[in-house]
């Protein structure tokens, strides 16, 4: 069985739609399909919420009408039949009818709040079923707040979610297509809540945890991760293959297509998530599983507007205790420090929020020399396979940044991994070297010295 997550604009317009049902049932493995709200309708939701918080009535229920009159006109394109579109018409007359609802409780609360921006998911998945329906096609539709459920420290229930879904998938043997709400869950008071925004990535890979799924595929709009930053590196490719370390990195320094942590859940049952494109269904997109074959340098990504700080021991060489009095300091600020180096008497670190720098710089200042520090640094990342017997990839990295001033490199602390800083104004220049050398170059050279 696998799970398939289609987000916001893949289901944000009648077409999208249609073609995402042809995607569905062309492949005839069995899955659990995960649907988010349609493009915009999350934001238009939670605008709602807050003119309702304001006590301001007219204007929540303008907004809400505007909301219903853009349902109004999609459904009129989603479907083929006057029995689809009554269909779809009784759907988003319930759904609409609730959040109209809303506008006269008082005092508008959390819970009327979350229940508001449940709505999306609510509303696109029921809409895409009875499309389905219409089209002959039976998926059944889960209620995934019969099965998501998070804690009280807002975290997700993972064993609740694999008991609820085997019991309920166990008595749909013959079902094939199962269609559920990405983002929406409920809490331990029983209510309505949401992983967070951008959560219905969160949904699939739990989904895919709790099932053992065969694989988690999630569908956006681009062919997979790339191994560069499009908008600033002219030839950039999708990445075939990353292990789950890989991405992580990947995705905390930068690559905006996946959420660090929304595929824990994956990872931790050894279930492979794979990134493909509805505009190029057929393309390989990027498989992110426990090993890879690929190349060793897989991809560059960059991360900006960082500060960095430079820390001297005022005491004597070989003190100890010196670094924990150093990072004592960024955790009573709450500032988690991104970089770090270190030599014997002194320590280089970058944070990413200036919102306690003053505070930060007064208090290591009293056991501590500084130096200036430097804003608006960037961390160049590269991320690949660099087990330690390996040799020569630091050679190719330093190669390409030959004529760009570094600040700080930090190398080893995983095999997944090496961080330069550099000042932020070089960071064009920078990606654009490290292209040309560790995959222009290499792959160049490859070919002329496997040719026939
Ligand atoms: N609809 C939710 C949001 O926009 C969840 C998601 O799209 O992943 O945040
Ligand atoms: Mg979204």
């Amino acid at each position: 069985m696998q799970v398939w997550k289609f987000g916001g604009t893949s289901v944000g317009k009648p077409e999208r739609m249609h073609s995402i049902r042809n995607l569905i049932t062309e492949d005839s493995t069995r899955k659990i399909v995960v649907l988010s709200a349609l493009s915009g309708t999350t934001n238009a939701l939670i605008s709602i919420g807050e003119s309702l918080k304001a006590n301001n009535d007219a204007e929540a229920t303008q907004k809400i009408e505007e909301l219903y009159a853009h349902y109004e006109t999609f459904i009129k394109e989603l479907y083929k039949t006057p029995a689809g579109y009554a269909e779809g018409k009784a759907i988003i007359d319930k759904e609409f009818s609730f959040i109209r609802s809303l506008v006269s409780i008082k005092p508008f609360s959390v819970k009327q709040e979350k229940e508001i921006v449940a709505e999306g998911e609510l509303l696109s998945t029921q809409m895409f079923e009875a499309y389905l329906r219409e089209e002959g096609i039976n998926a059944v539709l889960l209620p995934a707040l019969d099965f998501m459920l998070i804690d009280a420290d807002n975290e997700p229930v993972l064993k609740f979610t694999e008991e609820k879904l085997s019991s309920i998938l166990s008595q749909l043997e013959d079902k094939q297509v199962f269609i559920t709400q990405g983002f929406i869950c409920r809490n331990p008071r029983g209510e309505v809540d949401n992983l967070k925004r951008g959560g219905s990535d969160y949904t699939a890979s739990l989904i895919g945890g709790a099932i053992v799924a065969e694989e988690v595929q999630i569908w956006t709009d681009i062919d997979g991760m790339h191994n560069n930053d499009p908008r600033i590196v002219k030839k950039t490719f999708p990445i075939r293959e990353l292990t789950f370390e890989e991405a992580a990195e990947l995705a905390y320094f930068g690559a905006k297509i996946l959420h660090p942590s929304t595929i824990t859940p994956a990872k931790l049952k050894g279930v492979p998530v794979r990134l493909k494109n509805t505009m190029e269904p057929s393309a390989y997109g990027t498989l992110i599983a426990d090993k890879t074959s690929d190349r060793e340098i897989k991809a560059i990504a960059a991360k900006d507007n960082l500060t960095a700080i430079y820390i001297h021991s005022t005491r004597m060489l070989n003190a100890y205790g010196f670094l924990r009095r150093v990072f004592e300091v960024f955790e009573k600020y709450k500032t988690p420090v991104d970089m770090i180096t270190t030599s014997e008497v002194s320590v280089s670190v970058t944070i990413d929020s200036d919102e306690h720098l003053e505070e930060i710089m007064a208090e290591l200042r009293q056991f501590a020399d500084l130096e200036e520090c430097d804003k608006d640094q960037t961390i160049v990342c590269i991320v690949g396979n660099f087990s330690a017997d390996k040799e020569g990839i630091a050679l190719k990295v330093l190669d390409a940044m030959k004529n760009i001033p570094i600040r700080m490199i930090s190398y080893g602390a995983s095999e997944h991994n090496i961080s330069l800083l550099i000042h932020g104004k070089h960071k064009a220049e920078a990606l654009n070297a490290l292209n040309e050398r560790c995959f222009l170059y290499e792959d160049a050279m490859k070919s002329i010295f496997s040719a026939p």
